[in-house]
């Protein structure tokens, strides 16, 4: 049995426009989970990671409002609590689509905490947005108070809080992981782990971890995550049909099947942006030169012709 690890991310949990209720994002998930099963019901070992922005994002602003009588929690803590909302979510509408599919499994949410280093150079220079736009006045403030980083965006005329995005080092909860699916046991557990990349934290002296105020890819997470368990597919599901050369201009071309050099050669010729298809491309970059087989990049619709071969950016290791 081959190994898929399948990446959601905004789109398949959360429709942009929407309302943001949570009747909305289980009929979001609802549509996700039928392609899921395909892939488990074509005989696939399934591990699922998922993102978690605009839900962390609901979580700064519900503990911002409610601050004045419930203390708020800091960053990986709401990293924790999404993952444990997300999980919960695929944990309520997986099992029915799969028994649907006459498939025997079971979802098991695992809360997932992600190493990474203080020597890292992102804790120097914070590069991810979270949160909303302030106003100037508040932005002095809470720099001054709170020694946020934060940045002006001309186009929604506020500031925003910036925070590290440093790289994954291990998944902590990794070992345990691999030695369920060793068991075998991957034919009747479908795995939720390292949502939001994990939720970052710093080792301390005595063996201990600490969390971080920080944020991290979770397609790098995803893609650590693929390489630890030794699994042979990477399938980061985003809202694009894949990756494509020229994206939005003149001779847009999407790829389909291609290799891991000429992934490589587009990458370096800028090709993929920074913080949107850069991450996803550097991760099956990672994936492939640590060992994954398959690199796939779909929408959700295309997933499991993506798995077969047949949609979506394909990658192979040479
Ligand atoms: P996710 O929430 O799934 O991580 P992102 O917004 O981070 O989604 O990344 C997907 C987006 O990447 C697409 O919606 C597209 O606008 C953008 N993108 C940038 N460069 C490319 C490219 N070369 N090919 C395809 N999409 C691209
Ligand atoms: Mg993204």
């Amino acid at each position: 049995m081959s190994g898929v690890l399948v990446a959601l991310g905004g789109n398949a949990l959360q429709r942009a426009g929407g309302s943001g209720t949570w009747a909305e994002a289980r009929a979001q998930m609802r549509g996700t989970v039928s392609a899921l099963s395909e892939i488990a019901a074509s005989g696939h070992e399934l591990v699922l990671s998922h993102g978690n922005g605009p839900q962390v994002g609901a979580l700064l602003r519900q503990n911002e409002l409610g601050q004045r009588e419930v203390p708020a929690r800091p960053l990986d803590v709401l990293g924790a609590e999404t993952q444990g909302q997300i999980g919960y979510l695929i944990q309520t509408e997986l099992p029915p689509a799969l028994r649907r599919a006459k498939i025997e499994r079971s979802v098991l949410s695992i809360i997932s905490r992600t190493e990474v280093s203080l020597r890292d150079p992102a804790f120097r220079r914070p590069t991810k947005p979270v949160g909303r736009y302030y106003p100037e006045e508040e932005a002095r403030l809470l720099r001054k108070r709170l020694g946020w980083v934060l940045q002006f965006d001309g186009a929604r005329g506020g500031w925003r809080r910036l925070v590290p995005s440093p790289k994954p080092v291990r998944w902590l909860e990794g070992p345990a992981v691999r030695e369920l699916l060793r068991a075998g046991l991957g034919e009747r557990w479908v795995p939720v782990v390292a949502g939001g990349g994990g939720i970052p934290v710093v080792r301390r002296k005595d063996g201990g971890y600490d969390g971080v105020e920080a944020v991290i890819d979770k397609d790098l997470g995803a893609s650590l995550v693929a390489r630890e368990l030794g699994l042979s597919t990477l399938a980061i599901v985003t809202d694009v049909p894949g990756a494509a050369v020229h994206f939005g201009r003149k001779g847009e071309r999407w790829l389909g099947e291609t290799t891991l050099d000429e992934l490589v050669r587009f990458h370096e010729a800028g090709e993929f942006s920074a913080g949107s298809m850069g991450p996803k491309v550097e991760a099956g970059i990672e994936f492939l030169r640590g060992g994954g087989t398959r690199f796939l990049i779909t929408d959700i619709a295309s997933l499991s012709r993506a798995v077969a071969g047949e949609a979506g950016t394909r990658v192979r290791r040479s």
